[in-house]
C-alpha cells in the first residue's frame, strides 16, 4: 500500500450499520483513513466541516439519497470524488450518478477486489490531478518570472544608457583639460574610471543585444562580408591581450577572397566572444587558435576558436547557451577583470547562438575539461 492511499480519507455514507461497519473494516483494512455518517444530512455536515479525499455513499437512503449527496458534494467541493453504491436492481441509478460526476460505483453484495481496484483508481485520479494542477501553478510562476526578468533587461538597459553617456562625454572633456597638465596621478585615476566605464558598456550593449534579438524573433540585416578580413580584425584587435597574459595566439587562415551575405558586426562580435572565452578560460602558458574554412560539398563556412584552457563537462555543454549561465562561479575567473573589459554576465554564448541561427547557421562544441574547447560557427554560404 503506498503512502498516498494511506494518506487518503474516506467517507462512508450508509444508513444501515452493519453494512456500514462491513465498508470501513473493509477500507481500514485496505489502509485508508476512514469515517463515517449514518445519514445524507450528517454526510454533507461532515464534509463541509472535514477534509476527504472520497466519499462513498449509498444510493439508496431515507432522508436525503445518494443522488442528492453527490449533487451537493460536486456543488461545494467538487475535487472531492464520489463513489456511489447500489444494487443491482437499480443499475441505472448509478448510470445516472456518474451522469453528474460519480467516480464509480459499486454493487451489493460487493466484490472485494473490485473495490479494491476501483479505490485504487480513484486514489490515482487524484493525485494526478494534484500533480498536475502543482504544474500549472508552477509553469504560470515561471512564465512571471520569465517576464519580469525580460523586463528587467530592458529597464536596466534603458537606464544604464543614458548615464553612462554622460561619463563618457564628461571623461572625453576632463582628457581636453588634462592635455596642458600632464598630471600622472589624475591621468592614472582617469584611465582606471575609462577602464570601468567601459566594462559597464560592455555588460549594456550585452543587455541591449538580449533584449534586441528576444529569442529569435528578431531577423539581422545582411550585407557583403569578407571572412577574411573579419577574422582578421578580431585577431589584431585581441592579440595584444594575449601577449598581457602570457597565452600563445595563432591565426590559421589562407589567403581567401571568401565572402558570405551576413551581419558583419554582429557575426565579428560573436567571433570576438568566442576569443574572449578562449582567453578568459586558459591559463597562462597555454594556446589558443582562431581558424576558418570551408566546406565547399556542403556550402558551409566555419570559423573555428579551439583553446587549451579549462574545458567545459559535457552535461553543462547545452546549458552554457543559456543566458546567464556560468560553469564557474564568476568571482573565479582566472583573467583579471580589466584584461577583457568585464568578466562576463553569461549571456555571450547565449548571442552568440541567436546571431548563428539568425543566419541559418548553428554553433558547435567539442570540450572536455582540463583538455580545452573548440567552438565552431557553422555558416551556410548562400550563392
Ligand atoms: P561569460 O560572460 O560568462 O563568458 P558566456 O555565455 O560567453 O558567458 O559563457 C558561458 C559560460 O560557458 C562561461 O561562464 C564558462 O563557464 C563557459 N565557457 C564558455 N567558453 C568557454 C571556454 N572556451 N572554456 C571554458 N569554459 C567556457
Amino acid at each position: 500500500m503506498s503512502s498516498s492511499e494511506n494518506n487518503t480519507r474516506i467517507l462512508v455514507v450508509e444508513d444501515e450499520n452493519e453494512v456500514r461497519e462491513s465498508y470501513l473494516d473493509m477500507f481500514q483494512f485496505f489502509g485508508y483513513q476512514v469515517d463515517s455518517a449514518c445519514n445524507g444530512r450528517e454526510g454533507i455536515v461532515k464534509v463541509t466541516k472535514e477534509n476527504y479525499e472520497i466519499v462513498v455513499t449509498d444510493l439508496n437512503m431515507p432522508e436525503m439519497n445518494g443522488m442528492e449527496v453527490l449533487k451537493r458534494i460536486k456543488k461545494l467541493k467538487p475535487d472531492i470524488e464520489v463513489i456511489v453504491i447500489t444494487g443491482y436492481a437499480t443499475l441505472e441509478n448509478a448510470v445516472e450518478a456518474m451522469k453528474v460526476g460519480a467516480f464509480d460505483y459499486f454493487t451489493k453484495p460487493v466484490d472485494i477486489e473490485h473495490v479494491r481496484i476501483v479505490l485504487y483508481k480513484c486514489v490515482q485520479q487524484i493525485k494526478s490531478r494534484r500533480e498536475n494542477e502543482e504544474l500549472r501553478n508552477v509553469n504560470t510562476k515561471l512564465r512571471e518570472i520569465n517576464e519580469l526578468k525580460d523586463k528587467f533587461i530592458t529597464i536596466t538597459n534603458h537606464e544604464l544608457r543614458t548615464p553612462l553617456t554622460v561619463i563618457k562625454g564628461y571623461l572625453d572633456l576632463i582628457d581636453i583639460f588634462m592635455e596642458d597638465k600632464k598630471d600622472p596621478e589624475l591621468a592614472e585615476a582617469v584611465e582606471v574610471i575609462r577602464s570601468s566605464m567601459l566594462e559597464m558598456v560592455d555588460v549594456v550593449e550585452h543587455l541591449h543585444d538580449l533584449s534586441y534579438f528576444d529569442y529569435g524573433k528578431k531577423k539581422i540585416s545582411k550585407q557583403y562580408i569578407e571572412v577574411q578580413k573579419l577574422v582578421e580584425s578580431v585577431y589584431n584587435e585581441m592579440k595584444v591581450l594575449f601577449q598581457k597574459r602570457g597565452i600563445e595566439f595563432h591565426l590559421n587562415a589562407q589567403e581567401s577572397s571568401m565572402a558570405i551575405m551576413g551581419d558583419g558586426e554582429r557575426l565579428k562580435r560573436s567571433v570576438r566572444e568566442l576569443v574572449q572565452n578562449a582567453l578568459k578560460f586558459t591559463e597562462k602558458g597555454g594556446m589558443v587558435e582562431l581558424s576558418f574554412y570551408v566546406k565547399e560539398e556542403a556550402n558551409k563556412l566555419f570559423i573555428r576558436v579551439s583553446d587549451s584552457g579549462i574545458g567545459i563537462p559535457g552535461d553543462k555543454h547545452a546549458l552554457i547557451f543559456e543566458p546567464f549561465y556560468e560553469v564557474q562561479d564568476s568571482m573565479h575567473h582566472t583573467t583579471s577583470k580589466t584584461d577583457f573589459m568585464g568578466g562576463g554576465i553569461g549571456v555571450g554564448l547565449t548571442l552568440v547562438k541567436e546571431v548563428v541561427s539568425a543566419h541559418g547557421g548553428e554553433v558547435m562544441v567539442n570540450s572536455e575539461p582540463n583538455r580545452g574547447s573548440i567552438f565552431t560557427l557553422i555558416l551556410p554560404i548562400e550563392t
